[in-house]
């Protein structure tokens, strides 16, 4: 199994072809953008405005205080 990282959805775990295309094609349709929440430097879907570690702790309930 091959682990794959982006900053839309974090680690992804694949073996399957369908999943690595889709993975290229988030890829591919990310942009650099500064995350809202910890104001790293990410590559994000452009509708998306937090970076995976941000959108867990917020799914979590933690207050993003940066
Ligand atoms: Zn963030």
């Amino acid at each position: 199994m091959k682990s794959y990282y982006d900053s839309n959805f974090g680690h992804w775990d694949m073996n399957d072809g369908d999943d690595v295309d889709f993975y290229h094609d988030v890829q591919s349709r990310s942009v650099t953008k500064t995350c809202q929440g910890c104001g790293h430097r990410v590559k994000l879907l452009p509708q998306y405005g937090y970076c995976d570690s941000c959108a867990t702790k917020i799914e979590q309930g933690f207050d993003l205080d940066y």
